[in-house]
């Protein structure tokens, strides 16, 4: 597989060569924190795999490893063994900088405190992917504007996140995950923040805007209310998958589905 900065459609290329069923293909990840006495195992020998096109909550209490499992998915991080592919990509064959593209051109995310950039604008912090690839276009600032307008912004456009309150900068967020069409959008903690109508809000669209682009979400959340609203759960509980429901399958390649 080449992969480069200067290819304008790298890993689409490498998908459309090789359909992987899986979005989300786990074999045997293990993630270490540290080294020596201090270390801490966050996963344990983890492996599933996650069909495109699902809505999938990953649960469990605090520290269970669900944001290190997030990471992992969102090509943030790598595992200390295994191998994670994501659409088809194994993502320790990607350098640093692919990495990076990789995340841009075909990851979303959505943070439980937003992450927007606080001296860009509202418009300018959905358009970051595009601008960074300097491919943002009139019909694309238009998609921007449109989509805007979808998630009851259309007058925020211009304004900065810290004039907007919690509900409204996770909508901006959420159409910074969806503007390019990820494949994949991993969310932690979406509605963490919010009240809890806001919090509705933000799940209703996330689960539209995950019907009508075919993208599959995984969320990490604490609400039963959220993940109500998914088709799958995971259940992590020390770093190990102690339960699932829905499509997701888990154990070994070629073990059969445990569940
Ligand atoms: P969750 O998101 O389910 O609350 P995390 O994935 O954040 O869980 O953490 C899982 C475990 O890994 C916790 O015990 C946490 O303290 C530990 N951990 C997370 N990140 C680090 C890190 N960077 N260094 C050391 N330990 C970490
Ligand atoms: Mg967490």
């Amino acid at each position: 597989m080449s992969l480069s900065a200067t290819d304008s459609q790298p890993v689409r290329a490498s998908t459309n060569r090789s359909p992987d069923p899986f979005i989300v293909s786990l074999e045997g990840v293990r993630k270490t924190y540290g080294s020596g006495p201090g270390a801490f195992t966050a996963l344990h020998e983890l492996s599933l795999r996650i069909p495109r096109g699902r809505t999938v909550a990953l649960l469990g209490r605090s520290g269970s490893g669900k944001s290190t499992l997030l990471n992992l998915l969102g090509a943030v991080d790598r595992p200390t063994t295994g191998a994670v592919r994501i659409g088809g990509v194994n993502i320790a064959t990607l350098s640093d900088e692919q990495l990076a593209l990789f995340r841009r051109r075909r990851l979303g995310f959505v943070f439980q405190s937003f992450h927007l950039v606080p001296s860009l604008t509202v418009f300018d912090n959905v358009a970051v992917p595009w601008v960074l690839d300097r491919k943002l276009t009139g019909a694309r600032r238009q998609e921007i504007e449109s989509l805007l307008a979808r998630l009851g912004l259309a007058d925020k456009s211009r304004r900065y996140p810290d004039e907007l309150s919690g509900g409204q900068q996770q909508r901006v967020a959420l159409a910074r995950a969806v503007i390019h069409r990820p494949e994949l959008i991993l969310a932690d903690e979406p509605t963490g923040n919010l009240d809890a109508q806001s919090g509705r809000v933000i799940l209703d669209l996330l689960v539209e805007l995950q019907n009508e682009f075919g993208v599959t979400v995984v969320m990490a959340t604490h609400s039963e209310e959220a993940a109500g609203r998914c088709g799958d759960r995971v259940l992590l509980d020390d770093g190990r998958v102690v339960g699932t429901s829905g499509a997701v399958e888990v154990g070994p390649i070629g073990a059969g589905v445990a569940r």
